[in-house]
């Protein structure tokens, strides 16, 4: 008890380890955004007047620092958006809008984000097939199922970088290879990749990526799909109708200030990813070590070797989800549970990799992150220990395994 008041004296709480969820501007990105609030305040599209000039200067060097953080070679392959959500529905509807002609087949991930599996249904309601793929108890897609899926009505093939929920890394490069051999588009949601693990769109073969600001250390609103323009020249047809900006594949004025940030925080994140990736993977290499040493019955959710190195999701058996969630309130973390709902359902990701709703509801997300230290990390490790050991003390459950009863063989019943 002592040990963990030392370990809390030592940081400031709430503790944030929520860095899936969203991620604290950077104050560099706030520093360079800030001016195009109050002098260069010009609309890009002003090209009569130095106010409109100035901001199209910094859009520019914006989209060609975006481009660059994925390895695109063009900057006029960036479209910026208002983040990853309308990212995913570009690319998706306005491809299964181009190329219906082509085909009514998509294929995509139970694992993918809602932004990506709502679209899909979208368009099912449209009169679009998909199918939707599963995964292993890793949280990877089987690459012989997707060769499988792809049939001569496939259009599309979505599957995302790195998994917001667990953190693990798909075949990105050996997917890409596969699509383009079956000649198929290939859109990824790089959300929870750019700055975390390095992102290549040559490396990936894909078509369209999709991006936001905000998951790294970027300001909340804004985003981008990169569409590749050559071999091939990928079409879409746009969300939005109205001044035709970025070559008419999204309409509005550009909101010059946040893609100012986002073209900072995206020169930043992969400048600094090398270095960045081999701290936040000590962090939670020390969290889980730690975690493991106190307690017993812990489950890593998703594949441990392909994961994003900030990213750690636990499950702890014989404790109850939301007084675990409870007893840890000094930490933001998300749990596998959607508590906002009046029904605690588990998530659908831990579902997907067949995780049962017990240890969906207890468990913890922890996501790491540029402004996380080895303190907060001992704290965090101390904090859950002492919470789930006070926990288990009181389940009649843990009672049981500890006197060593296989509760598989416990006739609950009592019939
Ligand atoms: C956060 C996130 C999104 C949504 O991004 P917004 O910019 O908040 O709309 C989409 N996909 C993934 C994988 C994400 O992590």
């Amino acid at each position: 008890m002592s040990q963990l008041a030392d370990l809390r004296a030592a940081v400031k709480l709430p503790l944030y380890m929520d860095n899936h969820a969203t991620t604290r501007c950077d104050p560099r990105v706030l520093a360079a955004m800030l001016p195009y609030f109050s002098e260069d305040y010009g609309n890009a599209a002003s090209r009569t007047h130095v106010f409109g000039r100035t901001t199209e200067a910094a859009v520019d060097k914006a989209r060609a620092q975006v481009a660059a953080a994925i390895g695109a070679s063009a900057d006029r392959e960036i479209v910026f958006t208002s983040g990853a959500t309308e990212s995913d529905n570009l690319a998706i509807k306005g491809v299964a809008h181009m190329y219906r002609d082509k085909g009514d087949h998509l294929i995509t991930v139970a694992t993918e984000h809602k932004a990506v599996l709502d679209a899909h249904h979208a368009l099912e309601r449209e009169g679009f097939r998909t199918t939707f793929l599963q995964v292993g108890s890793d949280g990877l897609i089987n690459l012989e199922e997707l060769r499988a899926a792809i049939t001569d009505q496939t259009i599309l093939v979505s599957v995302m970088a790195v998994n917001n929920e667990i953190g693990v890394v798909q075949p990105l490069a050996e997917i890409g290879k596969l699509c383009k051999e079956r000649g198929v588009l290939f859109f990824c949601d790089a959300a929870q990749a750019v700055g975390k693990i390095p992102v290549d769109v040559e490396a990936w073969q894909v078509d369209l990526l999709a991006f936001t600001a905000h998951k790294m250390y970027g300001p909340k609103g804004v985003g981008a799909l990169w569409v590749r323009r050559k071999a091939p020249r990928v079409r879409l047809e746009p969300l939005f109708h109205g001044g035709g900006h970025e070559r008419g594949l999204r309409s509005g004025t550009l909101a010059v200030p946040l893609i100012v940030a986002f073209g900072e925080a995206a020169e930043i994140a992969v400048r600094e990813q090398p270095q960045e990736a081999v701290r936040l993977l000590a962090l939670r290499e020390r969290l889980l070590k730690g975690l493991q040493g106190n307690l017993e019955h812990l489950y890593v959710n998703g594949s441990l070797d392909h994961r994003s190195p900030g990213s750690l999701n636990v499950s702890f058996a014989y404790v109850e989800g939301e007084s675990l969630l409870m007893g840890i309130s000094d930490i933001a973390v998300s749990s596998g549970s959607a508590c906002t709902s009046a029904s605690l359902e588990p998530s659908y990701v831990l579902k997907a990799l067949g995780v049962g709703d017990e240890l969906a509801h207890t468990s913890i997300r922890f996501g790491l992150g540029r402004f996380t230290t080895e303190a907060e990390v001992d704290y965090a490790v101390a904090r859950v220990t002492e919470v789930v050991n006070r926990l288990r003390e009181m389940s009649p459950l843990w009672e049981m395994v500890q006197e060593g009863i296989d509760l598989s063989t416990v006739n609950w019943t009592g019939h």
